[in-house]
């Protein structure tokens, strides 16, 4: 299948040729033509699978007709809305349909939450087709009517159970509630529980239903390892992983903001060049640490589930949770971010004990044993009560089995301070007051750190031009 078999306007083939996309995915190939046609789509697809240029493309040719060169406000009304749960998110969507809209004239916005609203607002009041918005800041502008629906004709929901998580689902309903009724509607998403399929009921008429392979049935050229290890030693070990594989950029999950933002500080006090990304950080913040990761500068982006969700990192080597996501679904989400395409990827994951039954699920969910690998001096021990267990006891454990010959433990390992050289101190509360910005780490005596090699290619980044 080819994209001109797809009854796309040669516009949009022009742009899908420049974007360098050879053959359509299989969600393009299912979506494209259904709507074109008009129809409604319930869509089970995740990030990573091409969905986006599956609705953005024939949403754009729906629209063309309107195409406008006059700077007429009146002559750009919103057509379009598309819906996402992030910020992130709403700005790669945002990128992709002016990437795939260069050639024709049509306006789009990008409305979000976390930064000044008012540039939106002039934007909003200069007529735009396309609107692209998470939930929140697009109800400010309907509270400060610098939007209006009445001529929308198509709403797009991305990622509607991760709308669901994050609790935006009220406010869904009440911008559908705002929009003509005839219209056409498009939702996506990853899973389909009983709330989905509720939404769906009450937003789409007669859908056409298309889905595509879950990423866990093309978990073949990913290798997943599990490494058994105490929760106060997982740093240790997640360090030593880092130092014996130093050109290797790394996508670290960490269930909590306040973990990740601590990991990410430690790891730069290690040397080890980190960036974390979560809910606490600012739109600016977020920005330059993914940009950080995206060209090299930043070895390591540590990051939270609902940050790293609909990031354009999806085509990277090697994934670590340091801690197992307590739903087992996210950690496909986050394995997802590797073995695209046919590639291999390396799923690694550090489990203490009381994480134990999460992996279970998740082996459940996978159908899959996944392999404990075992690194000398931080495998954790079963029999070990996981809260009782202190830093004395883990050192008495140690000398009972005795360090593994072939690994050398970095040195503070053995006795796991609370508080670093540099007077960190890990049990302290977590203040984000920019602490946790690579640059911290002044008081490290390792060598300067340089910047990696570029792997934006590696990141979808250089995919999309
Ligand atoms: P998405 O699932 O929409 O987030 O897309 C994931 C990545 O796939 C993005 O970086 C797109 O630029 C890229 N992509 C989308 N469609 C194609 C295609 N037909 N061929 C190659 N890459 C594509």
């Amino acid at each position: 299948m080819k994209f001109t078999d797809l009854g796309l306007l040669p516009e949009l083939l022009r742009a899908v040729e420049d974007a360098g996309y050879t053959e359509p995915t299989p969600i393009q190939v299912q979506a494209i033509p259904v709507v074109l046609a008009g129809q409604d789509v319930m869509g089970g697809a995740q990030t990573g699978t091409g969905k986006t240029a599956g609705f953005v493309l024939p949403m754009l040719q729906r629209l063309a007709r309107h195409a406008s060169s006059s700077p007429s406000p009146a002559r750009h009304p919103v057509r379009a809305l598309i819906l996402t749960p992030t910020r992130e998110l709403a700005m790669q969507v945002a990128e992709s349909v002016v990437t795939y809209g260069k050639h024709l004239p049509l306006r789009s916005v990008c409305v979000y939450g976390g930064v000044d609203i008012k540039p939106q607002t002039a934007e909003l009041r200069e007529g735009r087709e396309i609107v692209v918005a998470t939930p929140g800041r697009l109800l400010d502008h309907v509270q400060q009517k610098s939007v209006n629906f009445n001529q929308v004709e198509i709403v797009i929901l991305d990622e509607a159970d991760r709308m669901l998580d994050m609790g935006f689902i009220p406010d869904i309903r009440r911008i559908l509630a705002m929009l003509p009724k005839e219209r056409q509607s498009l939702l996506f998403s990853a899973t389909f529980s009983e709330e989905i399929k509720k939404l769906a009921d009450s937003m789409l008429k007669q859908p056409q239903l298309i889905e595509v392979a879950r990423r866990n049935t093309v978990s073949e050229t990913i290798t997943h390892r599990v490494h058994l290890v105490a929760a106060d030693k997982k740093r240790y070990l997640l360090l030593h992983l880092l130092l014996q594989a130093p050109d290797m950029q790394v996508l670290v999950f960490v269930g909590t903001k306040f973990g990740t933002a601590r990991l990410a500080t430690w790891l730069e006090r290690q040397g080890v060049n980190a960036v974390a990304i979560h809910g606490d950080k600012s739109q600016q913040q977020r920005t330059e640490a993914l940009e950080a990761f995206k060209t090299g500068t930043a070895r390591v982006m540590v990051a939270t589930d609902v940050a790293a969700r609909g990031l354009d990192i999806d085509d990277l080597p090697h994934v670590i949770n340091y801690e197992l996501p307590h739903v087992a679904e996210d950690y496909i989400h986050r394995i997802g971010r590797t073995g695209r395409a046919g590639k291999s990827g390396d799923a690694t994951s550090l489990v203490a004990p009381e994480e134990a039954p999460r992996l279970t699920d998740i082996e459940k969910l996978l159908k899959l044993k996944v392999e404990k690998v075992e690194v000398g001096g931080y495998e954790s021990l079963a029999t070990a009560e996981p809260e009782r267990r202190g830093r004395g006891h883990s050192h008495h454990e140690r000398e009972r089995h005795g360090p593994k010959a072939s690994v050398q433990l970095p040195s503070p390992v053995a006795h796991v301070p609370s508080v670093a050289a540099d007077g960190f101190d890990f049990l302290k509360p977590y203040e984000p007051a920019g602490a946790d910005l690579p640059g911290a780490s002044k008081g490290s005596n390792l060598p300067p750190k340089q910047p990696l090699r570029p792997v934006a290619a590696l990141l979808g980044g250089l995919g999309k031009k």
